[in-house]
């Protein structure tokens, strides 16, 4: 075993993605805590290109596999790339990022090593050699603890909500290491014959302030006026679930468990109920305002600020107190 931790580095549309830099945060701490090596592993042809951004991450060592199979995410040569890299390198530790590929890719590792996993990662510390690891349950109800009780490596894929993606700093280099891995038929049963890039209408994720709207705009032409409040304001439009169900608003605007996580400075929730998966993507936002008519709706627990009232007659004010300053 080589007193390593490792991180499994995504690369989409040729960036280092939020999640692995959540990943690698996580792993810096714990690195940092036992002073043992924090590497990475990168795939494809341009890996060494990429090995040099992650060095500015703090990344101190990076095993290359540059096998043009890997220049774009498959899961099984990627299942196959990632254990034998593993298995030849032996880190105490490896974390996998927390978007759909590394919830995909850390299970099938997992399988293959015959080692536990813990995904959706909030927290990871040292308990002497043992590492343990946080992570929320019954949306958000319950805090659990895991220790691992196997032999390293201790894999575990992190939640968005883990850590701060990490700022790079000039002046940092690191090592490579080219690593060979045979890939056969039987890794390449999928064959990807193109790519349609969707383009977002909106990214909410690092928007600074939402303006969110749910059933209690009452139609599409109700979140008009909520449109013209986040524009003057600066901000993006948020939705419930229910409203984008209901063919009101695209996906993109989306805030919840099956939406975009934000942890905007101000989020402000109009005729949203707050049920617990839409909280779970926004609880994390610092100021929470809510209008709701209903006194006793669940989000007035997370509110910081609110009015009771119709967001029909309330937004129009706010509008036009905001058009003045
Ligand atoms: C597996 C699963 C995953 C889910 N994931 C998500 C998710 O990611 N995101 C998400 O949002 N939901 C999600 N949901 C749905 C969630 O449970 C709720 O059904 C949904 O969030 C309700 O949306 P809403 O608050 O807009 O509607 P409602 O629950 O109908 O609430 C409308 C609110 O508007 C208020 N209101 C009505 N009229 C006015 C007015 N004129 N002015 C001000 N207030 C008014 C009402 O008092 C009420 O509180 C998920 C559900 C499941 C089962």
């Amino acid at each position: 075993m080589s007193d390593e931790v490792m991180v499994v580095i995504e690369i989409q549309n040729e960036t280092i993605t939020t999640s692995s830099k959540i990943a690698i945060s996580v792993a810096k701490q714990l690195s940092k805590e036992k002073n043992i090596r924090l590497t990475a592993i990168l795939m494809g042809e341009k890996a060494d290109t990429h090995a040099k951004e992650v060095f500015a991450f703090g990344i101190e060592h990076a095993y290359l596999v540059k096998h043009p199979e890997l220049n774009n995410y498959r899961t099984l040569p990627y299942t196959k790339a990632v254990t034998e890299v593993i298995n030849q390198k032996s880190p105490t530790v490896v974390i996998f990022g927390g978007s759909s590929t590394g919830n995909d890719l850390a299970p099938r590792v997992a399988a293959r090593l015959k080692k536990g996993l813990t995904t959706h990662v909030l927290e990871a510390s040292w308990n002497g050699d043992k590492l343990a690891v946080k992570k929320a349950w019954y949306q958000d109800k319950l805090m659990a603890t895991f220790e691992y009780t196997q032999e390293p490596p201790f894999l575990m894929a992190t939640s968005p909500l883990a850590a701060a993606a990490p700022e790079p700093q000039e002046g940092l280099e690191g090592t490579t290491e080219e690593l060979q891995v045979e890939l056969n038929e039987n890794d390449l049963v999928e064959e990807i014959v193109g790519f349609h890039l969707h383009k977002k209408e909106v990214d909410i994720s690092n928007a600074k302030l939402i303006v969110s709207a749910g059933r209690g705009a009452g139609s599409p032409d109700g979140l008009k006026k909520v449109f013209e409040l986040a524009e003057i304001l600066g901000g993006e439009v948020g939705a419930s679930r229910a409203i984008v169900d209901a063919g009101w608003i695209s996906y993109d605007h989306e805030v919840g468990q099956t939406g975009a996580t934000v942890a905007p400075d101000v989020y402000i929730a109009c005729g949203i109920s707050g049920a617990i998966q839409h909280i779970a993507g926004m609880k994390k936002s610092k100021n929470i305002i809510v209008i709701n008519t209903d006194p006793e709706a669940p989000f007035w627990d997370y509110a910081h600020y609110g009015i009771v009232g119709d967001m029909h007659k309330i937004i129009p004010i706010l509008i036009k107190k905001f058009k003045k300053d």
